[in-house]
């Protein structure tokens, strides 16, 4: 059943301050609190145009056409986007000590921007483009600026090769070692925070089960139900800004009063 935002709050900061190896994982929710669209969602950009496929993009000039025309219209939301009270609860939370990483499928970089060290990114990042022949880089900014000046298919400045964003394209293979990883850090970890994925898709859906299985607690924040929600040791149907705020109020809370309390004269026996 899933909780209120203030029980919740109580809960989560509880087993926050108890964490050793706590793990998050987050999905296109929490993006969407910053205003960028899921691109799976009604109106989102999958909506209205078919994806490239990564072995088109390689083998068709219109496809890699198309493929920029779409980054055109999506990268301006990404490039604007701003972290929100979810991603910087995060970092707080990492800097404290209590999480070591953040496993994300989203690829907008405001983990990162938020104060996140450590971020294994699943699905790449659409913030840095990438020459495919000499892997020189480029920010996401630079080629929008291409791309609005005119250029339909930006080309390396160095050796000409074929430019695409760092994301991975439908038909490309997941990057194996940063999910070794992630399933490495969900099998170790002591609490699974699960935030704005709807975990139906594998292998994301996978991570929660493997914390889950090896004993960790998992805690689900996510705007609608999901599959894995009966497993769950706590389930938030709500915003995920809204609920990493008060826990943090909480553990702040908590903190001044054992302060507080830690510094009252000791009773005389
Ligand atoms: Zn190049």
């Amino acid at each position: 059943m899933s909780k209120s935002i203030a029980e919740a709050a109580r809960m989560l900061a509880g087993w926050l301050r108890e964490t050793r190896a706590g793990v998050a994982f987050t999905g296109a929710g929490i993006s969407t609190e910053s205003g960028i669209a899921d691109f799976r969602s009604p109106g989102g950009v999958w909506s209205r145009h078919r994806p490239v496929m990564y072995q088109d993009f390689l083998a068709d000039a219109s496809e890699r056409q198309r493929y920029w025309l779409m980054r055109k219209e999506s990268a301006p939301a990404f490039l604007a986007a701003k972290p929100n009270a979810g991603h910087l609860a995060l970092a707080r939370l990492e800097a404290e000590g209590r999480l070591t990483a953040v496993i994300t499928q989203n690829i907008d970089e405001l983990h990162q921007r938020a104060g996140s060290r450590r971020v294994l990114e699943v699905h790449g990042t659409a913030m840095k483009v990438h020459c495919l022949s000499c892997d020189k880089r480029y920010t996401g900014e630079e080629i929008q600026t291409r791309l609005e000046a005119g250029e339909e298919m930006p080309q390396c400045d160095d050796c000409g090769g074929i430019l695409k964003s760092m994301t991975v394209s439908f038909g490309e293979n997941l990057p194996q070692d940063v999910w070794q990883e992630a399933a490495r850090l969900a099998s170790e970890c002591d609490l699974f925070l699960a935030l704005g994925s709807s975990l139906v898709v594998h292998p994301a859906a996978g991570l929660p089960e493997t914390a889950a299985s090896g004993g960790a607690r998992l805690v689900i924040i996510n705007r609608d139900p999901t599959p894995l929600d009966s497993m769950a040791d706590l389930v938030v149907h709500g915003s995920i800004g809204e609920t990493m705020e008060a826990v943090m109020e909480q553990m702040k809370a908590e903190s001044r009063k054992s302060k507080v309390e830690s510094r009252k004269p000791k009773a005389e026996n």
